[in-house]
């Protein structure tokens, strides 16, 4: 395993992103929105950094990717969901990868008439974006790696990890094979 990010690193750079995040929304109705399970961790320590008042909300998503394809399945939760209706709603999650679950995610809020609606993730993934999709903030611009910690598991481990770390081959010899695993 290959530290990428420290947990130093993190917390500076979250606490950086908070402060933007809290002029931006300074006297607005803000709604956070966490995709369950990834971002829990980031969005913890994220919320405690916008100093303005807001609300928070879950949607639950996982994506199911078989062993031989590319192609993915996406199952949404939406049971934890407030009232977005008027609110200016920031859904964070923990990776842009293909950009396929935030892409969705946002047409499905999207249609709950959020006075506005942008996406923050912690990690932007470097060239394997699938569909046209830009998150509106990041944290981290990463290389194609496959990471976990700070919330981003393998087979729902790891999440624990105040860094965050690339899984090498060796230390898992199915990494390559895109396992199907909660998020
Ligand atoms: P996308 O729909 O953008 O391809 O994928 C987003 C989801 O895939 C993330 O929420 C995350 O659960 C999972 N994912 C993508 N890349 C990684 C990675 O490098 N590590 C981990 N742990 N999960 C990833
Ligand atoms: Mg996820």
């Amino acid at each position: 395993m290959k530290q990428l990010l420290s947990a130093d690193q993190i917390s500076r750079r979250v606490a950086e992103l908070g402060t933007q995040l809290a002029a931006d929304y300074r006297g607005r109705p803000l709604t956070v929105v966490g995709v369950l399970s990834g971002s829990v961790v980031f969005l913890a320590d994220l919320i405690r950094c916008i100093d303005v008042p807001h609300q928070i909300g879950f949607v639950e998503a996982s994506s199911y990717r078989g062993r031989t394809t590319t192609g993915s399945e996406l199952t949404v939760s939406v049971d934890r969901l407030p009232d977005l209706t008027g609110r200016d709603v920031l859904l964070i999650d923990d990776i842009l990868d293909t950009g396929r679950t935030l892409a969705s995610l946002k047409a499905l809020l999207a249609a709950r008439h959020p006075a506005s609606l942008r996406t923050a993730v912690l990690l932007w993934k470097d060239g394997t974006q699938q569909v046209d999709f830009m998150a509106d903030y990041h944290a981290f611009r990463i290389p194609n790696a496959f990471v976990v910690g700070y919330g981003l598991d393998y087979n729902n481990d790891y999440r624990h990890r105040p860094d965050i770390v690339i899984l090498e081959p060796q230390d898992l010899p199915s990494i390559g094979l895109r396992p199907s695993r909660p998020d």
